[in-house]
Order: structure tokens, then C-alpha cells, then sequence
């Protein structure tokens, strides 16, 4: 059997770092199985969703390089809903409630108070056919409740979590439409991921306990229901749930110079047994990717890390992933030499504009210009030959280590540390270096 997965966002917002992970893993999952990954946009939240954040989600994930084999959107498919509501009324399993908000407030509040979990009462169950034609004769209108079925135990073998067992005497029938019609959350996603053919439902622990009243929507509708798995949540490095995560996105990620495949390399492992390491090939993350290695304890995100396994990737980016995005006129040479010495790709431009100067000339010591003319000239026989260059200046000044290598890179670059000399001198050239060597001694 193919493997399904799906990514189902709500666009309300921009993706954050906890959702780009599930996104991320469901991606993962179906790619190893050589399945197909779809995206669900989960807006049947009109008031809140936002055509802008549909586009940015799509956005998003194309930066990430993860894209969707399909997708679909709930917006465009109320009428599944509608058949499935329909079918579901017919057999009692979803009934008619009247209460306002306050009414339903107030009953919790009265549950709580007396120590009792604040699970909905039913009331609405025994009320007659005159007590509902009343309410609605006062302009009332019904929102739903599906009936959960309280016989039996609700239990599921979790991919991550292992075996489930709910109480559904524990849960309130949850809601599934509203007065106005439009739909919650719940059945939809259960229809949806019949319909789509979903196999594998990979998503936060925060749904453990929708998944349980899904299933029983399933057994409801008639259909064995998908695999499901709960990936424990993201948590900042100080061990919390932060605002901060919920917040944090691909923009973010963007400014400070991250490359998507470091987000990946992290994610991906982020909360699993395995190693973070800074592994920019996707086939080798998506052959490692198990779901048996999944830990329950919250995942750490580390910004210090992600910006390390960065820093690790760029280091070992080849010429053609990046000769787009470098500087005009850098060559393979040149982002080979300079690749060392930078912690984002955006460095590299500072590092170009010494190499191509125009460059300023140091104040150097008294001592060391007479040796940086000694090298200028020195020029002429060794060409942009770094190795020729200083040993023959150590041979004729007597000069070495420290006392021989830093006035030469402080001349010629400006700064004291930096990539190879022996890379940097051919870049500069030789006309320019002798001509900044010449300069720096004046
Ligand atoms: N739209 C839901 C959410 O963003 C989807 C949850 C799910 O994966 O079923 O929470």
C-alpha cells in the first residue's frame, strides 16, 4: 500500500519552527516509503484564515524544499462535509445543542467547583422535539455535537506513543458545526483524510486527544482509520513551550543567513535518538528517518545549534549550489578559498570586496615596511606563488612565523585573521598585491 501523508496548516498565521518540523517529518515519512506527502490547507475558519498565509505556507515550503504532491484545501470541499454530517445525522451520531457560550461557561465553571472534570453534560440529548421547536421558533439555532460512544475503550497502537487507551466517558462530545453552519476542526480533517486516502497521521501531541474522538468519527463513517503517530512537542533551549518558537519562521530563519538545509538537518532529528549532524544530503536524512527513534520527552530547539550545523553545511557547500547566490564575478577558486571563514553565505561578500579592494591601505609598524617593500619586489620572482613568496622573504630577512606571515596578511587584506594566504594571493593578483604590499608601506 502507498503511503500517504499530509500536512494540514490552518492559514492563520505564518508556519513557525514547530509546525515547519511536522511538515518537515510527514515529508520525510512519505519520501522514505516512496509515498506521497500532500498539503491540506485547514481553512474552514474563514474569519481567520488569510489568503496571504496560504500563499506564504506554499512559499514556505518550496524554500524548504519540500514539496507537496497534491493539495487540497477544505474551503473547496464542504460538500464532502455536508454528506458526511448528513449520514451521521441520520444515525443519532451527531445531535442538536442549544446552549449559548455563558450557559456552557457557567456548567464548567459549576463541574470545576465541585472538583469534577468539566466533561459536557448531554442535556441536550433528552430535550423533546417541542423543547427544540421552541428554541428555534425563539431564533435559536442548533450548533452540533458528535455522539461519542461510551461502550468501549478508544485505543490505538501510536507510532511514537505505543498503546492508547481513552476512556470516552472521559471527553465531551466535541462540536463539530456551528449555529451558522460553518465547520470545526474535527470532522472535516476525519473526512478529509478518508477521502484523500491518507494512510499516516504524523502531528503534534497537543491532538492525542482528538485522535481519539477522530477514530471513533471513522468508525462512525465506515472506515478503518489511518496509522496515527504524536510527535512530541518543540520546546525552546530553556526547556519551555515559548511564544518566542511560535513565532519564529522561515523569514527569521532567511535574515539570519540560514540555509534551508541546515532547518532540515536539524529538525529532522531534533527530539529522535539519532544525531543532529550537519547532513545536507536529503536521501541520507530520509533513509535515517524512523519514527521508532521519536522520544517522548519535548524536543530542545537551540538556536546556537541550528546556527552551528549552519555554519558546518555552508562549509561544505559545492561551488554549483551556490554560485547563484555568490558575488559577481566569484569564481570556484575563490568561494573554496573563502568558504572556511564564514558562519553564513551572506560573509562571503565582505570577504570578496577585500579580495577585489579597493582596499585600505593598514597602518602598519616602522619595522615592518621596509620588509613589505623587501616582499613587493620579492613579487616579481615568485609570481602569486604564496609558498615561493615567504620563503624566500624568510630566507633573505631572516624572518619567520608570526613576524613573517602577519605583516604580509595585514597588508594585503587588512584584517589579521582570514582564509589561506596561498588561496587569497592568486585571487588579489599580483599587480595588486604589490601595489597594496607598496602601499601599506608608505
Ligand atoms: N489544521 C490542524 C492544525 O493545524 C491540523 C491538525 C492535523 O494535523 O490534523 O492543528
Amino acid at each position: 500500500m502507498t503511503i500517504v501523508t499530509r500536512f494540514a496548516p490552518s492559514p492563520t498565521g505564518r508556519l513557525h519552527v514547530g509546525n515547519i518540523r511536522t511538515a518537515l517529518h510527514n515529508w520525510m515519512l512519505a519520501r522514505k516509503a516512496g509515498g506521497r506527502f500532500l498539503l491540506r490547507i485547514d481553512d474552514t475558519d474563514a474569519e481567520r484564515s488569510r489568503e496571504e498565509y496560504v500563499e506564504a505556507i506554499r512559499a514556505d515550503l518550496s524554500w524548504l524544499g519540500l514539496i507537496p504532491d497534491g493539495e487540497e484545501r477544505q474551503s473547496a470541499r464542504l460538500a464532502l462535509y455536508d454528506a458526511a454530517f448528513e449520514r451521521l445525522k441520520a444515525e443519532c451520531r451527531v445531535y442538536p445543542c442549544y446552549e449559548t457560550a455563558q450557559e456552557l461557561d457557567l456548567k464548567r465553571k459549576i463541574q470545576l467547583g465541585r472538583g469534577l472534570p468539566p466533561i459536557y453534560d448531554r442535556a441536550a440529548l433528552s430535550l423533546s422535539d417541542g423543547e427544540r421547536a421552541a428554541k428555534e421558533a425563539e431564533g435559536i439555532f442548533p450548533h452540533w455535537r458528535f455522539k461519542l460512544d461510551h461502550d468501549e475503550a478508544i485505543t490505538w497502537d501510536d507510532g511514537i506513543r505505543g498503546a492508547q487507551k481513552f476512556d470516552p466517558a472521559q471527553l465531551s462530545d466535541p462540536v463539530v458545526r456551528r449555529a451558522d453552519g460553518s465547520w470545526l476542526y474535527m470532522l472535516p480533517s476525519a473526512v478529509d483524510d478518508v477521502d484523500m486516502g491518507v494512510t499516516d497521521v504524523l502531528r503534534g501531541e497537543d491532538h492525542v486527544s482528538n485522535t481519539a474522538v477522530q477514530i471513533q468519527m471513522f468508525t462512525a463513517l465506515g472506515v478503518q482509520h489511518p496509522k496515527f503517530a504524536h510527535e512530541a512537542l518543540l520546546v525552546g533551549s530553556e526547556g519551555k513551550l515559548s511564544k518566542r518558537l511560535g513565532s519564529l519562521g522561515c523569514d527569521a530563519f532567511r535574515e539570519r543567513g540560514i540555509e534551508p538545509s541546515a532547518i532540515v538537518a536539524l529538525l529532522a532529528r531534533l527530539g529522535t535518538s539519532l544525531p543532529v549532524e550537519p547532513i545536507a544530503d536529503r536521501k541520507m536524512l530520509v533513509e535515517s528517518f524512523d519514527l521508532a527513534s521519536f522520544g517522548r520527552a519535548p524536543a530542545r530547539f537551540d538556536d546556537e545549534e541550528l546556527a552551528r550545523v549552519n555554519t558546518a553545511i555552508v562549509h561544505g557547500l559545492p561551488f554549483e549550489a551556490v554560485a547563484s547566490r555568490l558575488p559577481e564575478g566569484m569564481d570556484e577558486a575563490a568561494w573554496l578559498a573563502i568558504r572556511p571563514n564564514v558562519e553564513v553565505l551572506a560573509d562571503v561578500a565582505d570577504w570578496w570586496s577585500i579580495v577585489t579592494g579597493p582596499l585600505k591601505a593598514p597602518a602598519m609598524e616602522a619595522e615592518d615596511k621596509v620588509f613589505l617593500l623587501q616582499a613587493a619586489s620579492q613579487l616579481a620572482d615568485s609570481g602569486d606563488d604564496w609558498r615561493a613568496l615567504t620563503s624566500a622573504l624568510k630566507d633573505s630577512t631572516g624572518r619567520k612565523g608570526k613576524a613573517l606571515f602577519l605583516p604580509l596578511r595585514q597588508a594585503l587584506t587588512g584584517r589579521d585573521h582570514g582564509p589561506d594566504m596561498a588561496s587569497l594571493l592568486p585571487l588579489i593578483g599580483v599587480e595588486e598585491s604589490k601595489a597594496r604590499l607598496q602601499a601599506a608601506a608608505n
